[in-house]
């Protein structure tokens, strides 16, 4: 799904208004009300919108910082055999799991 279409999808299902601030979106400034991924994969668009939650940009900017490390450290997991291994963690095993099923799930990436 193009990024136009759940957003169009997602301001037909949910109120215009920002899901943080309660603010509401009108006409122009319906620009400023982006769609924001609960589970920050953006390509995982349900049309029934559950992973979409509707946010301003300042709340989408917020929730992005807040969640930036540990959302991105998954995310950018797939470079990891370039990373010097001098962090041996109990959790690097568990962390190769959770990532083996992400590749699975992601199959249809491009
Ligand atoms: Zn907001
Ligand atoms: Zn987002």
């Amino acid at each position: 799904m193009k990024k136009e279409e759940y957003r169009n999808q997602a301001l037909k299902i949910f109120p215009r208004v920002c899901a943080k601030c309660g603010r509401e979106f009108s006409g122009k400034k319906l620009r400023e009300l982006t769609v924001h991924h609960k589970d920050h994969n953006y390509q995982n668009n349900p049309s029934d919108g559950s992973n979409w939650e509707l946010l301003c940009l300042y709340c989408h900017d917020n929730e992005h910082s807040r969640a930036l490390e540990a959302a991105w450290q998954g995310a950018q997991d797939s470079n990891d055999e370039k990373k010097p291994a001098a962090k041996h963690t109990p959790f690097a095993d568990l962390m190769k799991l959770v990532r083996g099923s992400d590749h699975q799930a992601g199959g249809s990436r491009k």
